[in-house]
């Protein structure tokens, strides 16, 4: 199981349990010091599981994401 933590990597938000993959955690960071390209949004929500990511301008919006990343199609396929 990943336990990994993500609290030190460059650009970290915040992070929650995955409701749909027990032992996985949904990543908020900020895009632009992670390195990562997600059209320009500040933020970008990754699923650890399944290294799916989605970008959003609106802090609330990506712990939204967070909470519930129905941005993942695997995750979504978890609880179809
Ligand atoms: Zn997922």
């Amino acid at each position: 199981m990943n336990r990994k933590q993500h609290s030190g990597e460059v650009g970290y938000v915040a992070e929650r349990m995955n409701p749909f993959m027990p032992g996985k955690k949904v990543v908020i960071y900020i895009a632009e010091e992670q390195g990562m390209d997600v059209d320009g949004c500040k933020y970008a929500v990754v699923c650890d599981a399944h290294s799916t990511i989605v970008g959003t301008m609106s802090l609330p919006d990506a712990r939204g994401f967070m909470k519930y990343p129905e941005f993942c199609e695997t995750c979504m396929k978890e609880i179809s």
